[in-house]
């Protein structure tokens, strides 16, 4: 990972090297909230080669900006980083991000997360920062079984756990000038770990932390010892923030692991267990029989609770791409908010829920919402195309999904004759060579649309 470098003390850096250390990072954080690492590696090395500087992204265009964010996802997330350059550099000659939380907290873009991650690695405070795979570990190493992600109680539990761990970890050390590399180190390190070892199906034989977790502690109290939690007290009432555990043995779906150890006596709260666990707390991993093993990790990897997923909407569109005699093609700019916000694509419609869509059944609805260009009320002009558009085809499909719509596009090529056969659908459309589209940001699902159309008529 480029971006990882030694920790030195902030009162050792220059106001230029601070600068430019906390800009790694802020981008590196950034983009790692949007995918996996090996891609932000390559994402994040041609940033670094086109904006070295903050001021250098302060300098850039929003288009250019996009551009290289291209196939990230979620573009407001690029333009707020382009904003917040402009706004750090306008506000401090040198372009220091601050160097604490809240300050942090009301550059545009940066959350909670992103404040303590650089707070913390290049300024050395003891901020935490958690990601969902620190919410993840947490929840197993308390013992917390509950909705980690929508449940507010849960997750300020959590992030206060994180914060007394971060702080108890810095107080633990040597600092210079109160602060040191160890909140950053231990940051990372939690994450990666929730990445790595405690995974989803975590890995608890090569835990480094199974001394400290309460679900190890259970999962081995279930596997060894089912006659002492019958009988431990009651003691549920005691706690608010976990569900009934019987939730979590929807969500194993059927595949969970040899042996199923899950008590059948009682209630069945975890809460039973408690006393237990206390007991077990100190086992360590070493020695442990595969059966012994495979009933902790089935214990483990049932926190934290999983809310079942809302339904993803579906949606189907009609994107036509409108060739003109003289090889252009019409594009338009989304809207500045919402989905895909300023990016730009071809004409694209979308289609009313039904049963009936086929390629037969979408070919008139194309046709009529093409026609339907030409008279548009933000039209530049209003006029009626003679001879109509004519239909080339339906070249293909492209499935694309989004955190919450499961999008299918359906490509349809028109050719107009008449030069001017379509006005340009206001200040947001216009006829572009292929050189040109293929300059325009756009999100990556309109791409593979583009590059049908490109195929086809190559
Ligand atoms: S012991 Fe297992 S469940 Fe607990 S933190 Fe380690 S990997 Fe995660």
């Amino acid at each position: 990972m480029p971006w990882r470098k030694p920790f030195r003390p902030p009162s050792g850096l220059s106001r230029a090297q601070l600068a430019q250390r906390a800009y790694e990072v802020w981008i590196s954080e950034v983009m790692l909230q949007q995918t996996r690492v090996q891609v932000v590696v390559g994402y994040w090395t041609r940033w670094m080669a086109r904006w070295p500087t903050i001021h250098d992204l302060a300098r850039a265009t929003e288009a250019e900006v996009l551009g290289v964010w291209q196939g990230l996802g979620y573009y407001s997330r690029a333009r707020r980083v382009w904003e917040a350059a402009r706004r750090v550099c306008a506000a401090d000659v040198a372009g220091v991000l601050p160097g604490y939380v809240e300050g942090l907290m009301r550059v545009p873009g940066v959350g909670r997360y992103t404040a303590g991650a650089v707070a913390a690695i290049v300024f050395g405070v003891a901020a935490p920062m958690v990601d969902g795979n620190v919410l993840r570990v947490l929840s197993r190493q308390m013992g917390v079984f509950a909705d980690v992600k929508g449940d507010r109680a849960v997750v300020g539990l959590l992030w206060e756990a994180a914060g007394e761990l971060v702080r108890a970890v810095a107080a633990d050390g040597e600092e210079t000038d109160g602060v040191s590399d160890r909140p950053g180190q231990w940051g990372q390190a939690l994450m990666e770990l929730g990445s790595t070892v405690c995974t989803p199906k975590p890995n608890c034989a090569a835990c480094p932390i199974t001394a400290t977790c309460r679900a190890y502690a259970e999962g081995l109290t279930l596997a060894e010892d089912r006659q002492s939690i019958a009988a431990v007290e009651d003691i549920e009432d005691l706690c608010t923030l976990c569900a009934p555990f019987e939730e979590a043995a929807e969500d194993d779906g059927g595949r969970a692991e040899e042996p199923r150890t899950e008590p059948s006596n009682g209630d069945g709260r975890l809460s039973r267990f408690f006393a237990v666990t206390q007991a077990a707390k100190t086992t360590a991993n070493e020695g442990l029989d595969a059966r012994t093993l495979a009933a902790v990790v089935n214990h483990a990897r049932k926190f934290p609770l999983k809310k079942s997923k809302k339904k993803v909407r579906e949606e189907e569109t009609l994107v036509c791409a409108v060739r003109r005699s003289d090889g252009r093609y019409l594009i338009h700019q989304r809207p500045e908010k919402g989905l895909l916000a300023g990016l730009w694509e071809l004409p694209s419609h979308t289609l009313p829920a039904s049963n009936d869509s086929t390629a037969k059944t979408r070919k008139p609805k194309a046709l009529a919402y093409v026609a339907g260009l030409a008279a548009a009320p933000k039209a530049k002009e209003r006029r009626t195309l003679s001879p109509p558009p004519k239909h080339v085809g339906e070249l293909g499909s492209v499935p694309w999904l989004f955190s919450h719509l499961k999008l299918t596009m359906h490509v349809h090529l028109f050719e107009v004759n008449d030069a001017a056969a379509l006005p340009e659908l206001g200040e947001r459309g216009r006829w572009a060579l292929v050189d040109d589209i293929d300059a325009e940001s756009m999100g990556t699902g309109m791409k593979k649309c583009w590059s049908l159309v490109k195929d086809w008529v190559a």
